[in-house]
């Protein structure tokens, strides 16, 4: 008898849509930036509600781009704090020392995985130049009381979107609105496969300011004063400038035509989400060992991913648990991150203590939940989370 094959933490849904847009852009003679990025960008802004967007090659540039847009590490020899979290996928953290920012980690709230607003103000000193708050696994973080803060104190918010796309925000009461609306200045999502849409990698800036999307959609290409687009189709002889050093940070047509179908299917995508979501809370509500995650009041969450916790006294441990998960075959990842506790940020950031965020990622267990997840993968799922009770 053969093992039944490994349940996956995801699996890209991919079909025929995304499979006949790649065909017309190979076809088309046009693969890299042009009218596919355009599209998508268009579509994206209209998605979330947002005056504007750009996409670029992954969310961590876009991250990278959109700190040195809002002025971090323009200035040489300046320190520039970023206020962020260090309970993130190390990208996060990454992407503020990439812009020439120095990291400062936060703790989080136990429920949303985010930011704790609390802990903002505490934070910031005169070398505060952005706010990077991030909606971990699309749960939406308290973006509203971070972006308050930071308007008191005359500073930029960013919006760690990487996950988010689809998760909603209550913004006054019956006003539901897209993560990437945005509510902070701008907003970055990731299109990696790991993520609700993909385009194999990918990202994307939204935001409401025409200065600021101007100064993205110039960085991401050289600082090239006139586009390729818009100078092949010039009937007359035109000579770019390149005004300032900068980055190809470009996304290419192809994975801009396989990101439009999955984007014009969104709200299907999430709805099939919410639905695996609800089982497994079901399963869970009076779970001996898993708890379900929060489901905070006044947001949304697209489930991205599924992070159920050890509850406390659990007669299991995290490893236990996570093996059992295996034994059965069925993929399971632990609790985030946190960059303050890995070789890269040990150095710098050792000292730092955090303890909602290193308690999180030693009691949550991530457990599979994507869209295209078949009804029978879910019940061995939750086969073996009665077997663990
Ligand atoms: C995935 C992820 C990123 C990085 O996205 P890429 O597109 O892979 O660069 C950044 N932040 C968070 C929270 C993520 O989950």
């Amino acid at each position: 008898m053969t093992a039944p094959p490994l349940v996956p933490i995801v699996r890209p849904a991919l079909g025929d849509e995304e499979v006949v847009a790649s065909a017309r852009v190979i076809r088309s003679g046009w693969i890299t930036q042009g009218p596919e990025v355009a599209a998508f960008e268009a579509e994206l802004a209209a998605a979330v509600g947002a005056r504007h967007a750009t996409a670029v090659a992954n969310c961590t540039v876009a991250l990278e781009l959109a700190l040195r847009a809002l002025g971090v590490g323009t200035v040489p020899g300046r320190v520039d704090e970023v206020i962020t979290v260090s309970h993130s996928f190390v990208a996060t953290a990454n992407a503020v020392v990439a812009a020439g920012g120095a990291p400062v980690f936060v703790d989080v709230c136990e429920d949303d995985l985010g930011m704790d607003p609390a802990l903002l103000e505490a934070a910031i000193t005169p070398n505060t130049r952005a706010i990077l708050a991030v909606h971990q696994l699309g749960i939406p973080c308290r973006i509203l009381d971070i972006a308050s803060i930071a308007r008191r104190h005359g500073l930029p918010v960013v919006e760690d979107a990487a996950c988010a796309i689809g998760s909603e925000i209550e913004a006054s009461p019956g006003q539901w609105q897209r993560v990437g609306r945005p509510h902070g200045d701008v907003a970055c999502f990731s299109f990696h496969p790991r993520k609700v849409v993909t385009t194999g990698d990918g990202g994307m800036l939204s935001s409401n300011d025409a200065a600021l999307d101007a100064r993205f959609r110039l960085l991401r290409q050289h600082a090239m004063s006139i586009s390729d687009v818009k100078r092949h189709a010039a009937n007359e002889i035109v000579f770019e400038e390149y005004t300032e050093p900068a980055f190809n940070f470009r996304m290419t047509d192809l994975q801009a035509a396989v990101g439009r179908p999955q984007l014009a299917r969104l709200a299907a995508i999430v709805a099939e989400r919410r639905r695996l979501a609800e089982v497994y809370r079901a399963a869970l509500e009076l779970h001996p060992v898993l708890a379900p995650p929060h489901d905070p009041p006044l947001t949304r969450c697209n489930w991205q991913s599924y992070p159920t916790r050890l509850r406390p006294g659990a007669a299991r441990s995290q490893r236990a648990v996570m093996q059992r998960f295996l034994d059965a075959g069925i993929a399971t990842k632990r609790g985030v991150s946190n960059a303050h506790q890995e070789p890269a940020y040990r150095a710098t950031h050792g000292h730092v203590r955090l303890p909602v965020s290193e308690r999180l990622r030693d009691q949550c267990v991530l457990i599979p939940l994507f869209h295209g997840m078949r009804d029978e993968e879910q019940a061995r799922v939750l086969e073996v989370l009665r077997a663990l009770a």
